[in-house]
């Protein structure tokens, strides 16, 4: 038989085909318009991982417990399916810190990275019939893989005008008996928003009068700058059951190292009760888990890592804030409704009308990174079209230098009066 004529029996999965937006494929995108001529530095305003600048560089003590657990020759074998008891201990112990329970080190899972956590918590949920709260603006993988597991996902918004607050109403609007668990992250990704511990007890008052939970993504723990202190929805797991996902990746800024945690806030056992934490331990059972030397390493990352550390990224995330706040403000074409007070992101809205021959967001991103190579998200990837989505942690140097090019880009593209 011709080679050409053979008929093969296998195709890849189509679902990983529809149309699934992801922050990678639109950056490659963006990647592939820049202007290799251009000698300027690249200004990463899309992407969150500001681990290659000295000013956001990890502890050492966070090296050195990884360094050590190596060298020791001693975790170089499988890790066990739940994970190392003194890991999951340790991060039981770091976030009952401030509460009036105890969580059980038992209900702390051990995952690669806040993504997988994502991803589990998601497969646990998606099961026929079954929908989702997710917020709008949001952080797109978890509509991604709510998407390839079939879950339905309904969208409540982040009002601009009262600080990103949750639109409760909307909430109630939304769920029905089908619906499950309502999601939310804070300090907030995209909005760089901070909820006061108020509006988490009535978005926790408002999860309970509805019979769901609450999944709080909280990779920006402690990252607030502005005048709300951070507040873990852990200290409302009294009223409604709580699940907490966190990592390293921003709060150590190692997000290579792919580490993160699945807490159960569950001090009335209705999570257990529910089957939700069986099946937690079930799809771990089925997964690669994180490697076993940075489980030995955590409990001395998280014991031993000095406030100062904490205390500095802080105080380089306030300054990167306030030039960012600044520097919108001189875009004509760009307006911040919020100045950003937590995590490393801010949501500016473009106003297209200002602006000759920019069709919409992605177009202001391709052009702005073709002319000017400054990387920005376009709104519609995090739910909002039409506007920008700007990661302002970055050496402030550079962050200054990215705004002054998008204001000479906004200035050769105004629409003349
Ligand atoms: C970065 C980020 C994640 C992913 O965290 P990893 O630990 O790097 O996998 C999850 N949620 C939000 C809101 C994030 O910004």
């Amino acid at each position: 038989m011709e080679p050409g004529k053979k008929k093969w029996r296998f195709r890849g999965n189509r679902e990983l085909n529809s149309a699934a937006i992801t922050v990678h494929g639109v950056m490659e995108m963006l990647m592939e318009k820049i202007n290799k001529d251009d000698n300027r530095p690249i200004i990463p305003l899309a992407r969150t991982d500001p681990s290659t600048f000295a000013c956001f560089r990890t502890t050492p003590v966070a090296v050195d417990a990884v360094a050590e657990a190596v060298q020791s020759f001693e975790f170089n074998g499988y890790p066990n399916t739940v994970g190392v008891v003194s890991a999951r201990r340790a991060i039981a112990e770091y976030l009952s810190h401030n509460l009036l329970y105890e969580i059980s080190p038992e209900n702390v899972y051990l995952t690669i990275g806040c993504t997988q956590a994502i991803e589990i918590i998601v497969s646990v949920l998606a099961y026929p019939g079954a929908n989702i709260l997710l917020p709008r603006p949001g952080y797109p993988h978890y509509e991604t893989r709510a998407d390839f597991s079939n879950l339905e996902v309904r969208h409540f918004d982040l009002l601009p005008e009262k600080a990103w607050e949750v639109d409760l109403d909307s909430v109630e609007a939304l769920a029905d008996r089908n619906t499950t668990a309502i999601f939310i992250i804070n300090p907030g990704n995209p909005c760089g928003n901070v909820f006061t511990f108020q509006h988490l007890k009535k978005i926790a008052e408002t999860a309970r009068k509805l019979g769901i939970f609450v999944i709080s993504d909280e990779v920006y723990a402690g990252q607030a700058f502005g005048s709300n202190p951070f507040v873990s929805m852990a200290e409302f797991a009294t009223i409604v059951p709580v699940i907490i996902l966190g990592s390293l990746s921003k709060q150590w800024v190692v997000p290579g190292w792919r580490f993160g945690w699945i807490v159960a806030c569950d001090p009335n056992a209705i999570l257990q009760q529910s089957g939700i934490l069986e099946c937690i331990k079930n799809y771990i059972d089925i997964s690669a888990n994180p490697p076993t030397f940075l489980q030995e390493a955590l409990p001395q990352i998280l014991e031993k890592t000095r406030s100062e550390f904490f205390s500095n990224i802080l105080h380089v995330l306030r300054e990167d804030a306030q030039i960012c706040y600044d520097g919108i403000k001189e875009i004509g074409c760009l307006t911040c409704p919020h100045k950003p007070e937590g995590s490393m992101t801010v949501m500016v809205k473009l106003n297209l009308s200002l602006l000759e021959g920019i069709s919409d967001d992605m177009d202001f991103c391709l052009k702005l990174a073709k002319e000017e190579s400054v990387t920005v998200l376009p709104g519609f990837v995090v739910g909002l079209k039409n506007w920008l989505r700007i990661t302002f942690a970055i050496d402030p140097s550079s962050l200054d230098d990215g705004l002054k090019r998008m204001k000479a880009f906004h200035e050769r593209h105004a629409k003349k009066l």
